[in-house]
């Protein structure tokens, strides 16, 4: 796929509207024709879907958000976001494949040395080297002070022990971005926190692999390190204690992403569901001509609607450069409540066929639940907007 041509006018990332189209257009033509056709295949049997992962290395989406002079294609949340919900309204699971990963990217590109930048961002943007963010551990996830895993620096390298859980791509991805403490005993706890881009070798094993509810074909596993050592280079900003919030600003865009396949799924369930009621017929009609089917269509467009406008607002601010965890916040909660109800709704208007895994419905309730969850879950959003607010609106 063609670099997009790219606008940066003080530090605002836009698109030219040409190449957004075609852009969109290209993602379109690979959903037809490659994706949809095997989503089952892959869902139904867990199965990592190899073949799409290297169409997605060409078409660049590994490198997607990363800047063109790493070798990405350095494209704006927006038109970043516009895709995840094309791609999520037919399958989310495999936008994981990539989000994670360049979250991973974005961590190195906004707060690496130079040096890590011009090592790890063109193999990541070329999909050469994939991966993901590890930061929760078995007994610490919202609370992400509380892990456990420790950096000891010896030398020229630090000495990492402890169990990352939960890691999207950890069994086929090589490298991640990882948060450990580098001084346990630090009050504030986030000053002893720091992030280091760990790569696969001796020392760092994948342990137990989840069977999921959904979010099928891409791997969820642990990441066990014991006495893994990594060269000191690979502390990213090369200065200890920044790591929690090199982690957390990372999930920005993270939560504009997972917003983005709320909107997807949303989305998704509604043009399934619109389709099916006007197909099945019940006391001589179109279900879609009863009052009680029209009602839940009216509720589910309006979600979906409200989920993308949202999702772009967050995005736009993102690309303006502005702090966004608010709005991102906002478009996360609302956009995956969005996505299970009008999931659960489209199973109504399915009736018992929505329990079938003939049909795809069935997948998008299961895959919908999860958007509730990752990158911060829905009671820590609405907590973090309302402090915002309040902040905001001082008496
Ligand atoms: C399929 C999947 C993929 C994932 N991928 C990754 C990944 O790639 N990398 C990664 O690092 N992690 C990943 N995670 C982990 C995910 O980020 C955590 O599950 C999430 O942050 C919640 O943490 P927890 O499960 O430990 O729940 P807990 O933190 O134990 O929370 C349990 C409940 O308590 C609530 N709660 C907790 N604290 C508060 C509070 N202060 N106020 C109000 N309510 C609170 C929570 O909202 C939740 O309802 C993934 C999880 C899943 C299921």
């Amino acid at each position: 796929m063609a670099t997009a041509a790219l606008i940066e006018d003080a530090g605002v990332r836009t698109i030219d509207p040409d190449e957004e189209v075609a852009f969109l257009d290209a993602i379109d033509r690979w959903l037809e024709r490659e994706v949809i056709p095997v989503i089952q295949h892959h869902d139904h049997n867990d199965e990592w879907p190899e073949a799409l992962v290297h169409q997605m290395a060409d078409m660049g989406l590994f490198g997607a958000t990363i800047g063109q002079e790493y070798g990405g294609l350095g494209l704006p949340a927006t038109t970043y976001a516009k895709i995840v919900m094309r791609i999520s309204s037919h399958w989310m699971a495999i936008t994981g494949i990539f989000n994670s990963h360049l979250i991973m990217a974005a961590a190195v590109e906004r707060f690496g040395t130079p040096e890590q930048k011009a090592k790890w961002l063109p193999k990541f943007a070329t999909g050469e080297i994939r991966g993901g963010l590890a930061l929760t551990e078995p007994n610490a996830g919202t609370d992400l002070q509380a892990i456990r895993t420790t950096a000891r620096r010896e030398g020229d390298e630090y000495v990492l022990n402890g169990t990352k859980t939960w890691i999207s791509n950890a069994i086929n991805g090589s490298a991640f971005a990882l948060l450990a403490k580098t001084d346990p005993k630090s009050e504030p706890r986030y000053k002893g926190m720091s992030l280091f881009i760990v790569d696969k070798r001796d020392g760092l094993s994948v342990g137990k692999k989840f069977d999921k509810l959904g979010y099928k074909a891409i791997d969820s596993a642990e990441l066990v390190m014991e006495d893994y050592r990594v060269p000191a280079d690979q502390l990213i900003g090369g200065a200890e204690g920044e790591g929690f919030f090199q982690a957390t600003g990372g999930l920005e865009l993270g939560r504009i992403n997972v917003a983005a396949r709320g909107v997807g799924l949303a989305e998704g369930s509604l043009r399934h569901a619109t389709q099916y009621a006007q197909e099945r017929h019940t006391m001589g009609k179109p279900i879609a001509q009863h009052q009680a089917i029209q009602l839940k269509i009216g509720e589910m467009a309006t979600r979906a609607r409200a989920a993308r406008l949202l999702t772009m607002d967050a995005a736009e601010a993102y690309d303006r450069g502005e702090r966004c965890d608010k709005e991102a916040g906002m478009a996360k909660f609302f956009a995956s409540e969005a996505a299970v109800d009008n999931s659960q709704d489209a199973m109504r208007i399915y009736g018992g066929y929505s329990y079938s895994k003939e049909y795809d419905i069935e997948r998008y309730y299961r895959d919908s639940l999860l958007m509730c969850i990752g990158e911060g879950t829905n009671e820590m959003q609405r907590i973090i907007i309302a402090k915002q607010h309040i902040k905001d609106n001082p008496a």
